[in-house]
């Protein structure tokens, strides 16, 4: 099922096509109304019509979050700010957000491809969607919303939090599809075990799409086997419209990016140059069809790679892989570069692991790791527990070529998050 199907089978080519005739009028337009393109165009010596290739868009400059913040609020605003009608930020820990401005035509663009998300994974008018994401600034729920609307499902417009009433409303209303973080939904999960909920008797579930924050196929798995449904993973970003970027199909293997509204490079985050496909690098993207705030090649500082090949579900805008990490998330413990994904993929490989960890960094050589261990395993006998340290440092060692010391702790020791939950403690900068 196609929401837009002559645009998401396209051939590669009128795709490029149409790509190239976007990109000559977005640079034109960066150049012609924002100052900061005007500039840097100028810095370069580049002209607009020097853009008569996809290969030259490697000629323009990056975008990076530092450079929107420096022009907040409307610094980077490419019309009148009569013409916007919607406002979201992105707030990033330090400093300025970073404001982003939906024309119309934007928001509504938006909500196009959100709809052709939804009904590549199968969902129908009758669909109840569930929306947990946070309703606000932070573009996860309404940009969810305004598509789902289009489709015609119903939106629970639920927010995060407040979990008891979230699983009344899911009984009450029949709720299909739940929009949630990973981090929720494994809380999710541990408080309907408590109250001796069964997800597959007691609820009408059948799919979830989960994102916002990175994840490992492991934790698809044990959230897919806990709740009876399909998880599919939703990428986006507020400065690209939010959700609705890179979005799976049925085939749950790669994110497929909307490429005729966001040109995606892949490049090494050190040198700038492009990597191949198949190989990690950072998510570079550029907007295509954004009328208030168009966005040149802007460093996501997300680590993917594109999927080489065509997609068995016949669309052909190209894949992404799972989200492995940020580049600004990675950090070094004894001189080796580590991703807090991959300690989340060995944990959540191990049956005895329950919902959440949380990471300690030490020292620059010393690192814990809190894992939380479900409650059959707390029965007293310390042999079962010394096994389970001894079996879980020795397979975090393998992925991480670190030894970690690792603290079992019981089941709602750790804090938990309705939204996005910051996992890596950094003693080393407090
Ligand atoms: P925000 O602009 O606040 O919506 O945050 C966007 C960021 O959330 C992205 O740049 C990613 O780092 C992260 N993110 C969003 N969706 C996913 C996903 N499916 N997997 C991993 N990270 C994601
Ligand atoms: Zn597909």
């Amino acid at each position: 099922m196609y929401w837009q199907k002559e645009m998401e089978v396209i051939g590669r080519r009128a795709l490029e096509d149409l790509q190239l005739k976007k990109l000559k009028q977005t640079v034109s337009k960066a150049c012609k109304h924002i100052p900061f393109y005007k500039e840097a165009f100028s810095k370069l010596n580049l002209k607009p019509k020097d853009i008569t290739a996809l290969k030259d868009i490697r000629k323009l400059p990056f975008t990076t979050r530092e450079d929107l913040r420096l022009h907040y609020p409307f610094g980077m605003l490419a019309v009148g700010k009569d013409e916007v009608v919607r406002l979201h930020t992105s707030s990033g820990t330090t400093g300025k957000p970073k404001a982003i401005f939906f024309s119309k035509k934007d928001v509504d663009r938006a909500a196009e491809l959100i709809a052709r998300c939804l009904i590549m994974t199968g969902v129908k008018k009758d669909d109840v969607l569930q929306n947990m994401m946070t309703y606000g600034l932070f573009t996860g729920a309404l940009v969810m919303h305004y598509g789902a609307e289009k489709v015609g499902v119903l939106v629970i417009p639920a927010g995060p939090g407040n979990t008891k009433r979230q699983i009344s409303l899911m009984q009450d209303f029949h709720t299909t599809t739940l929009h949630i973080t990973p981090s929720y939904a494994l809380y999710l999960a541990s408080v309907m075990t408590k109250e001796g909920l069964d997800p597959q008797k007691d609820f009408s579930l059948r799919r979830a799409y989960m994102g916002s924050e990175p994840y490992s196929e492991e934790t698809r798995k044990k959230i897919e086997q806990f709740f009876h449904i399909d998880v599919y993973n939703s990428y986006g970003l507020s400065e690209m419209n939010g959700p609705g970027v890179a979005f799976e199909c049925t085939e749950k293997n790669g994110m497929h990016l909307w490429e005729d509204n966001f040109i995606m490079e892949i490049i090494d985050p050190d040198t700038g140059e492009k990597v191949p496909d198949g190989k990690k690098g950072e998510l570079v993207l550029t907007t295509l069809c954004r009328e208030a705030m168009p966005i040149i090649r802007y460093r996501t500082r997300d680590i993917t790679m594109i999927m080489p090949g065509r997609c068995r579900c016949g669309r052909t805008h190209r894949r992404i892989s799972r989200i492995f990490g940020r580049t600004d998330d990675m950090f070094i413990v004894k001189g080796v570069n580590i991703f807090p994904q991959q300690i989340e993929r060995v944990l959540m490989g191990i049956k005895a692991v329950a919902q959440n960890y949380q990471i300690v960094l030490e020292s620059y050589d010393h690192m814990t790791v809190r894992v939380e261990i479900s409650k059959e395993l707390f029965d007293g006998k310390v042999d079962h527990l010394v096994n389970l340290q001894t079996e879980i440092t020795g397979k975090l060692r393998g992925e991480i070529l670190v030894k970690p010391k690792v603290e079992l702790l019981e089941p709602g020791t750790l804090p938990v998050s309705e939204g996005k939950l910051t996992r890596v403690i950094d003693k080393r900068t407090l």
